[in-house]
């Protein structure tokens, strides 16, 4: 049997208010499609897998804390300096560290919702409030709500582009003129977990953002395109002041020395993640036009996922019919339905198991 603790150790109130993070479902067999937590569907790089199996033999060692070899790496990709810098326990160990760093018990955070699930959790745990703005009525952010939004508590604002779940950006337009109504004292964050699989014309430079702006500070992660949600790492790139707080702030030891390899490595096999997340983004367009022509309404999402806006009632057909086919994908109450793209086999499967929209909504 299990024991508990006695009733006079109280559980601080906050930790029985957070919500609780619904992870989406894994499979548990070899025939379910796991399409509920936009995680890579590609085997490890063989590159990558050998770095990692070769540090494991030193994972007695204690990593470097500071990962100086990875630090370098990004701040060469990305033309920054390695003290911009700040590698995490996944990019929301980051945003962890983020939130640490500057919100006191009570301080506002400003962020689109639906976005990514995380984040109220994060901002509870740091006993700040959450001041969620509903995304428009075409699923993108509404940037003049989210400005107005600020007061003199407001800390940081969340800018999730592409946005999970929607899967919609910023135009870089719209940004630049938002950052010019923030006021100084406020970090924008933009999450950009999904940047690697953005095929528009004009896309967001988030890292020019972060050149023209003091307060503006960028997430990625090696979760999504990089495939390696499973060893946990992702980075901040923040002007250096920032980022010496975040190092403070942070778990020491948070990056396994074989996330950091395993990262590195990464970076230095761009041309097969490219060819990777081209294949991803061809899928994407394939399914959407796929799902368009059978009369789901499915928005120009440039992320590893696509996103169908439902009431409960669809909602829940949907998830529970996919499920019957085995294919496992994420449900939001009051907003729908994110299906991860796979392979072109399995994502025929979804076209397939979903089928003409009308027919679905009548039959079932
Ligand atoms: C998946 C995801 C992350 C990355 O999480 P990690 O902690 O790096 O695995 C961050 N932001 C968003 C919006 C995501 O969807």
């Amino acid at each position: 049997m299990a024991y508990t603790t006695s009733p006079q150790l109280a559980l601080r109130p906050l930790v029985h208010e957070l919500p609780a993070y619904g992870a989406g479902r894994r499979a548990t067999d070899a025939t379910s499609a796991a399409l509920a937590s936009n995680e890579s569907h590609y085997d490890p790089l063989p590159s990558v897998l050998e770095v990692v199996q070769t540090a494991a033999r030193r994972m007695n060692r204690y990593p470097d804390s500071a990962a100086p070899a990875l630090r370098a790496g990004i701040a060469a990709a990305l033309d920054v300096v390695p003290d911009e810098v700040v590698v995490g326990p996944g990019s929301l160990g980051v945003l962890q560290q983020i939130i640490a760093a500057v919100c006191d018990p009570g301080d506002e955070i400003v962020f689109a919702w639906r976005s990514f699930e995380a984040y109220p959790i994060l901002v509870s745990l740091a006993a700040a409030r959450s001041v969620m703005v509903p995304l428009a009525a075409d699923e993108s952010h509404d940037l003049e709500a989210m400005a107005a939004a600020v007061t003199e508590r407001t800390k940081v604002i969340l800018v999730c582009t592409p946005n999970n779940p929607t899967g919609l950006t910023v135009e870089h337009g719209r940004m630049s003129e938002f950052l010019s109504s923030v006021p100084a004292h406020v970090l924008v964050v933009i999450d950009e977990a999904y940047v690697e699989f953005v095929a528009e014309e004009d896309p967001l430079d988030a890292l020019a953002l972060f050149r023209a702006h003091p307060n503006v500070c960028v997430l990625r992660t090696f979760s999504k395109a990089h495939g390696l949600a499973g060893l946990r790492v992702g980075f901040a790139i923040a002007h250096t002041d920032l980022a010496d707080g975040l190092r403070r702030v942070g778990l020491p030891f948070a990056v396994t020395a074989l996330a950091q390899e395993a990262a590195l490595a990464s970076l230095r096999a761009t041309r097969e993640l490219q060819e990777r997340v081209a294949l991803v983004a061809d899928e994407r367009n394939r399914v959407a036009r796929a799902l368009r022509r059978a009369g789901w309404a499915v928005v120009a999402g440039q992320a590893n996922f696509v996103w169908l806006r439902t009431d409960d009632t669809l909602r829940e057909r949907i998830v529970d019919h996919l499920e019957m086919h085995d294919i496992l994908v994420r449900g939001y109450r009051g907003d729908g339905v994110r299906i991860s793209l796979a392979d072109t086999l399995t994502n025929d499967r979804v076209i397939t198991a979903l089928g003409d929209r009308s027919t679905f909504a009548a039959a079932r």
